[in-house]
């Protein structure tokens, strides 16, 4: 568990600043500053105004990639208390980084110029827990499952709780896809112009248990 609430919280507050002039180091902490208010019930977007829409018909500048859950307890704008257009978000059961994901956040990357990028897990994963108990299945969910079958074999081999130590190994396991399969996500990385972290949500405390954090 990694926490940089204490410093985090008499940072200077640059949550107005449009998101593409923000380095990486600027991105992570306004997240984790937008994640403080959050814990501590001071949510403060929490209204989209006419202006808000008018400015967004011109672009979007978002400062981090979320690739999340589709879990509808874990909707990342809430969790970080960001604004429409802050977040650029890809969400699919069990958070799995296929082709069409990684794109997603390539796009982010290349295009948007995010300079973060997240892979959120959460405790009580659905899509996890259906991938520990997986036995042939046809269809769309069978080929989702099997995204997250050797996360969940490599939870068997270890000790403590399943399902959580599952639902970190899918996290790690989408983290090292992408920085295996994405030359644009590696070279970023790699150039240190972004940041790659991998963390996992917890439902009952709200709390962020950081798994991997790369660049
Ligand atoms: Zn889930």
């Amino acid at each position: 568990m990694t926490d940089t609430h204490e410093t985090n919280a008499n940072a200077e507050d640059n949550s107005d600043l449009p998101g593409q002039g923000l380095t990486r180091e600027e991105a992570f902490r306004r997240m984790l500053d937008g994640h403080w208010r959050y814990l501590m019930n001071e949510r403060k977007n929490t209204d989209t105004t006419n202006e808000d829409r008018q400015r967004h018909v011109h672009g979007q500048y978002p400062f981090v990639a979320i690739l999340g859950c589709a879990d509808s307890r874990v909707s990342p704008e809430l969790i970080f208390d960001q604004r429409q257009g802050d977040l650029f978000v890809v969400r699919v059961a069990g958070n799995v980084a296929g082709d069409f994901e990684q794109a997603s956040l390539e796009y982010a990357i290349e295009h948007l110029g995010v300079k973060l990028v997240v892979v959120m897990g959460h405790e009580h994963c659905g899509a996890v827990k259906a991938a520990l108990s997986y036995t042939e299945m046809p269809g769309a969910i069978g080929r989702l499952l099997q995204e997250i079958v050797p996360a969940a074999r490599n939870a068997r081999e270890m000790p403590g709780d399943l399902l959580g130590n599952a639902v970190r190994c899918n996290v790690c396991r989408a983290v090292d896809t992408l920085m295996a399969n994405s030359a644009c996500i590696g070279d970023a990385v790699a150039s240190g112009s972004v940041r790659m972290i991998g963390l996992v949500y917890d439902l009952a405390s709200g709390d962020l248990d950081f798994q991997r954090t790369i660049g």
